[in-house]
């Protein structure tokens, strides 16, 4: 099988660039930023506190997350409900930063990403990908844009989503407290690792850095493996 790992901050493009690379690709495409939001759904609807252990290792138990691929779309059901809409919200973000510096819910959904590497060829995109869910990805990439670049991309997925009272500075601001959440957290944070190549997208389109990946990714692969892509190569 062939993995490429994707990391990065928040909002720098990881999703619609690895959705865009598994579609050239003819690969799945994994977000597993949606399992963290799919989690963070479950405690706030069963009002889980956040602070105690038992509550939490006792909740994940009930929890049965479904990842299914449509059109080269990942669905996330939750307990046989579809939440995709459900866990895009402000709220839900914000709740699945906390919820993912928890050991328990990390240890939790480990061994459901690196199944899910194992049994098909993979675009998977997180934080924590490239150092710790598949270090021997063959692929590496860590994604990233400038702050204000990427607050001005969440702000217009907000508005896309019909959400027009949520301010810039707002958004800026939850973006820069959740990149150092990310990076200082204890277990797995966000980092860079040696072997990944660094991707700074804030000025290229998403066609152009997509196109690039599978460019490198055909030449990480050409002749080594039987590596069957349905590329188109533009650069
Ligand atoms: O990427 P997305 O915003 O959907 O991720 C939701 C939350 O899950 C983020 O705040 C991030 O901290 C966390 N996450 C993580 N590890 C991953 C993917 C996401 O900690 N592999």
């Amino acid at each position: 099988m062939f993995s490429i790992a994707i990391d990065g901050p928040a909002a720098a493009g990881k999703t619609s660039t690895a959705k865009c690379v598994a579609k050239k690709l003819g690969f799945f495409y994994i977000d597993t930023g949606a399992m963290y939001r799919a989690v963070a759904l479950y405690f706030a609807d069963n009002n889980i506190d956040f602070t105690n252990h038992e509550q939490i290792k006792e909740a994940l138990l009930k929890i049965n997350i479904k990842h299914k691929m449509r059109d080269a779309n990942a669905v996330m059901f939750l307990n046989d409900e579809k939440i995709e809409n459900r866990i895009r919200s402000f709220e839900i973000a914000e709740a699945a930063s906390k919820v993912s510096t928890m050991y328990f819910v990390r240890r939790f959904l480990l061994d459901f990403q690196r199944n899910l590497a194992k049994k098909h060829n993979v675009v998977m995109e997180g934080r924590d990908i490239t150092s710790v869910v598949l270090p021997d990805a063959d692929m590496k990439i860590f994604l990233t844009a400038k702050v204000k670049e990427r607050a001005k991309r969440r702000s217009a997925d907000y508005k896309n989503l019909g959400k027009t009272n949520i301010v810039f500075s707002k958004v800026l601001r939850d973006i820069m407290i959740r990149d150092i959440r990310d990076t200082k957290r204890r277990f797995s944070p966000l980092k860079q690792t040696e072997d990944a190549i660094i991707i700074d997208n804030t000025k290229y389109d998403l066609e152009y850095i997509a196109n690039f990946i599978v460019t490198l990714a055909d030449v990480n692969f050409k002749g080594e493996k039987d590596f069957d892509s349905k590329k188109k190569l533009s650069l």
